[in-house]
């Protein structure tokens, strides 16, 4: 459930008309629901809440807007962060380092030893090598660095090839049948603290079962482990549970997910992690667009559609081009009529397309739209492709609302080139 809604009419983020955040702060805009992402947080929480000994890690790669970072650490997350520069966005906003946890199958040195120094919680370690080098670091610093191994299960999630994480031809984690070995190497080396093990099988996953397939073999390996006489005090279980994209998606519920984590490790005896990040920030977000132009097509050819020209392009909505994902197009102030349509942005590429022969709401010139459920992997992945100007984020809260990132300007992104004075 969310709380963009039609009142007299008019869409409404909260208790804000979009129209009046158009108006003030121009399109194409995200536009983020705070009572959305705390309902989300709470869901997800209670939906956990009769395991014995929980973490949960927001994975802010969803979304690292500094104000939605802040509203997941008043809700009690803290991060699950990928680079240096997530891991600043989640102290900068405010979160403990104890309550971060760095997943990432490539950091740097630089990244590990910065990690290290800022007093990182956890470090989920992708390879052998990298536990050398975080255990190298950490005497040097006079530390054990807190980590676990992140294991391959070599599951199929059943979602997008690209979005797949845990199949044994993905790059993520070692391969499980050396994991034991591994595990043992790694634990001897006096720098790590090796407490455990973790997963992430990919994300926007619609059935539970591959996850349960995934944690059962979990399981295993944790028995594996103790009975090898080692200490596992964590599993991190990754995040990955889907959202519904589309009005009649039906998707399994967080309720759902903590029924079959509960049967999955009943007697394992853990701290038990989570990195959730599109279950709290998909549908906490819109991306708000202006139509600038309806562009007929060629008359009277079959499966041939006019084309709506908004605002938005693939450099701020990235998913349709990157994953064809399906994202909702609704007209903020929209009448009765509908029209088939292709709905395509500015860039001059014809994979920025948002969909194509879509029934929609009628929309002419001038007309303000939103693509829906865009809080998640939206503005963090745009870019400025086109020398278009980053797109600014609103975050509402009941009925008063702030711009949390500002548009950056070509003007802005012009000053930081140079062109040197030998040319
Ligand atoms: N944890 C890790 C290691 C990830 O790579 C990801 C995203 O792919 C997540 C958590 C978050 O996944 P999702 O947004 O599907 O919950």
């Amino acid at each position: 459930m969310d709380h963009f809604g039609f009142r007299d009419g008019v869409l409404h983020a909260e208790d804000v008309p979009l129209p009046a955040i158009a108006a003030a702060v121009g399109t194409p805009v995200y536009v983020y629901s705070a009572a959305t992402l705390r309902r989300h947080a709470r869901v997800f929480k209670a939906a956990l809440s009769g395991l014995p000994r929980v973490h949960l890690a927001y994975a802010i790669k969803a979304n690292p807007n500094l104000a939605v970072l802040r509203l997941m650490a008043n809700e009690g997350y803290g991060a699950d962060v990928v680079s240096a520069g997530e891991m600043k966005r989640a102290l900068a906003a405010g979160m403990a380092a104890s309550a971060i946890v760095f997943s990432g199958v490539g950091k740097t040195e630089g990244e590990l030893a910065a990690a290290l120094d800022a007093g990182i919680g956890q470090f989920n370690l992708e390879l052998e090598e990298e536990g050398e080098v975080l255990a190298r670091l950490a005497v040097t610093r006079g530390m054990r660095a807190p980590a676990v191994l992140r294991v391959n299960p070599d599951v199929d999630a059943g979602t997008h090839a690209k979005i797949s994480t845990g199949r044994k031809q993905n790059k993520f984690g070692v391969p499980i049948d050396q994991a034991p070995a591994m595990y043992a190497r790694l634990a001897a080396l006096p720098g790590l603290d090796l407490r455990g093990v973790a997963l992430h099988i990919g994300s926007q996953l619609a059935d539970l079962a591959p996850l349960e397939a995934a944690f059962g073999r979990i399981g295993e390996l944790v028995r594996a482990l103790r009975g090898a006489g080692h200490r596992v005090e964590r599993v991190d279980l990754g995040g990955g549970l889907g959202v519904p994209y589309r009005a009649d998606d039906v998707l399994p519920t967080p309720a759902d997910y903590g029924a079959m984590v509960a049967r999955a490790t009943a007697g394992w005896d853990v701290e038990l992690q989570f990195e959730p990040g599109r279950v709290i920030a998909g549908n906490a977000g819109v991306l708000l667009t202006r139509v600038i132009w309806v562009k007929p097509g060629p008359e009277n050819v079959e499966g041939v559609h006019p084309y709506v020209i908004v605002d938005a392009a693939m450099n701020d909505l990235a998913r349709p081009a990157l994953y064809d994902a399906w994202h909702d197009f609704i007209a903020v102030e929209p009448t009765s009529a509908r029209m088939v349509a292709n709905i395509a942005g500015p860039v001059c590429e014809s994979g920025d397309t948002f969909a194509m022969g879509r029934d929609i709401d009628a929309v002419r010139n001038g007309d303000l739209a939103v693509f829906r459920t865009a809080g998640a992997y939206g503005a963090t992945m745009a870019s400025t492709y086109n020398s278009r100007a980053l797109v600014p984020e609103v975050l509402v809260d009941g009925d008063r609302y702030a711009v949390v990132a500002d548009r950056v300007s070509p003007e802005a992104l012009i000053a930081a080139e140079r062109v040197p004075e030998w040319l």
